[in-house]
């Protein structure tokens, strides 16, 4: 397929913001994939292999930058100078793609295959040359492009395609194009990508225009699947209204999600973003070939991070780098051990569970993973339909320092993928802040180019000190709130100093920050810092000396002390 019909299909769908138009203008484009451009389908989402797969593209806004000026022979401080002013990369490369293409006319044809084939080969350089390598593969396509080819390229290329479409508007659009656009067709279609994570493969069943066909997609052990998501409850009542009594409670730990894979000897890790982190975590695999039962099985975890010596458990941000990490794993393990909290089973012994009720599920764990504290264990749990009991036991998961309590319905099914009524999960309630970004640390892969993480600092009359950092509560594509590459823009100006990832940055914009607990600590200039912090707004109405002060905070700090959970 030619490249310039998909790319004019991108610019029809960012020309309407009505779902209804882009399901209509994706439907008619679905119908002309012929088999050997299925692929095509990884591309309308700006990706090039399935979900599963951890390959991603990854060009960072520098490394775009280089092959655009290398492409249309434009200096690079010129293509800087230009993204600085418009904040679009993608636009660059189109308008200079323009002003060359006047000059040169060459005629070459992009295909489909062509993009694909190039933008396959990033993910796997490595070593020696690479940029180059990377640089000169990219060049190829754009040389080839033509202005609005250009822009969709390097938007593909920076992970930013900006047409507003995700997997559910393909969803959508697959029912309607092959199905009549029911309800159920759709929820089948939804199944089948939430079990296989890779959306050619569902086209290929969708195609034959037969929910039979879709039944069939089965959990692929050894595959990553998409969690179950929880909804939020404001308190203990409320949850027992939506998930019924009685109901079991359990610990929401502070840890990352862990969805833990064996069949035979073959063991795999992956985090809710379906990473493969298997070789980052030896410790779990020993865990589970000795303390766990079974030929094959699909368990769903939460992995937290505790301190050795005092075997307090630390929260998430501690242990974090753990996931990251491919070096200097067998001294990071000692160091930042993890405890695995096993909730869910959803595979086992060659059979889906994602249909059984909850309450079968739990007792399946207890009968084939033995308890060993800080090694395995079953998450702590008790099935109550007494409030007063509930909530003791949400009083007693805060004070061993856990996040809040989940409540989940006995008769349950697991449903991957979806956000469901009947998991709920209850968290003190947040406060908030206003502060000021006084630094920030430049994001990796994704996001790198961008800053990922800004320093916070409050006023103590003429300075600012130091509170914390936040890197949650931006959001990633398209929808309500702030990104981070609109809120880098913004802090360009405003940068005094860098150091490699590192940035200094001059007290102007305010931010709102939700916390949940304020903790003395020796790391920030205030004494303070933050638990949870999470980004909610910018306050373009406030000025940096309009900000919480230092004897706020302290006197926050004093009350919550006096709090019941700290009595
Ligand atoms: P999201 O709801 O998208 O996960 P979030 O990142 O703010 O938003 P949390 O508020 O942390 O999520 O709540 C859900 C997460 O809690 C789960 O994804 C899981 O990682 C974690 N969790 C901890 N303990 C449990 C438990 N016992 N059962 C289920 N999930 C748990």
């Amino acid at each position: 397929m030619r490249y310039l019909k998909l790319a004019e299909t991108y610019e029809s769908l960012s020309s309407t913001t009505r779902r209804l138009e882009k399901i209509k203008i994706l439907s008619n484009f679905l119908t002309g994939i012929s088999e050997s451009d299925r692929e095509v389908i990884y591309l309308l989402l700006g990706q090039i292999y399935p979900e599963y797969d951890a390959r991603k593209i990854g060009i960072s806004n520098q490394l775009a930058i280089k092959a655009i000026s290398k492409a249309t022979g434009t200096e690079k401080e010129q293509v800087v100078k230009e993204w600085k002013t418009s904040g679009d990369i993608g636009r660059v490369a189109e308008k200079l793609t323009k002003n060359k293409k006047q000059s040169t006319l060459q005629n070459h044809i992009l295909t489909t295959e062509k993009v694909l084939e190039n933008l396959k080969k990033l993910p796997g350089l490595e070593g020696k040359g690479t940029v180059d390598k990377k640089i000169s593969l990219i060049t190829e396509l754009l040389t080839s492009a033509s202005p609005i080819e250009a822009l969709y390229l390097v938007r593909t290329l920076i992970g930013d395609l900006r047409i507003g479409i995700q997997e559910s508007t393909i969803r959508e659009s697959m029912a309607s194009a092959f199905f009549k656009g029911d309800k159920e067709s759709s929820k089948e279609i939804q199944e089948a990508i939430d079990k296989t994570n890779d959306l050619a493969r569902v086209f290929d069943l969708v195609k034959m225009g037969k929910i039979k066909e879709l039944k069939k997609v089965k959990l692929e052990v050894g595959k990553p699947v998409k969690v179950m998501l929880a909804k939020k409850a404001k308190t203990i009542k409320e949850g027992f209204e939506a998930v019924g009594k009685p109901c079991a409670i359990e610990y929401k730990y502070d840890g990352f999600r862990l969805v833990i894979h064996k069949k035979g000897d073959q063991i795999n890790l992956f985090t809710r973003h379906l990473e493969n982190v298997t070789k980052q975590f030896p410790e779990v695999i020993e865990y589970i070939k000795k303390y766990a039962k079974g030929d094959s099985f699909i368990l769903d975890s939460e992995a937290v991070g505790f301190d050795n010596k005092t075997k307090e458990y630390k929260q998430f941000q501690s242990v974090s780098q753990r996931i990251k990490r491919k070096y200097d794993i067998e001294k990071l393990q000692k160091e930042l051990p993890v405890e695995v909290n096993i909730f869910d089973i959803i595979y086992y012994n060659g059979k889906s569970l994602l249909k059984e009720p909850f309450e079968k599920r739990t007792e399946l764990i207890k009968k084939i993973v033995t308890n060993h504290p800080y090694k395995i264990i079953h998450a702590k749990q008790i099935i109550t339909g007494d409030e007063k009991k509930a909530e003791e036991f949400y009083k007693k998961a805060l004070k061993d320092r856990q996040e809040g309590v989940m409540m989940k319905r006995l008769s349950s099914e697991y449903n991957p993928g979806s956000r469901v009524g009947f998991m709920l999960k209850i968290k003190p309630e947040e406060r908030d802040f206003d502060l000021v970004i006084t630094g920030g640390e430049y994001g990796t892969g994704k996001r790198s180019g961008w800053i990922s993480s800004f320093i916070l600092s409050c006023k103590d009359k003429d300075k600012f000190l130091e509170i914390g950092k936040v890197g949650t509560g931006f959001k990633e594509k398209e929808g309500g709130g702030v990104s981070f590459d609109e809120l880098t823009k913004e802090l360009f100006p405003l940068i005094t100093e860098e150091k490699g990832k590192s940035v200094k940055i001059k007290p102007k914009i305010v931010v709102s920050v939700t916390y949940q607990e304020i903790q003395k600590s020796p790391t920030y200039s205030s004494g303070f810092a933050l638990r949870f912090p999470r980004f909610t707004a910018t306050r373009p109405d406030r000025s940096p000396f309009d900000i919480t002060s230092l004897n706020e905070i302290e006197e926050e700090f004093e009350k919550q002390r006096r709090n019941w959970r700290y009595g």
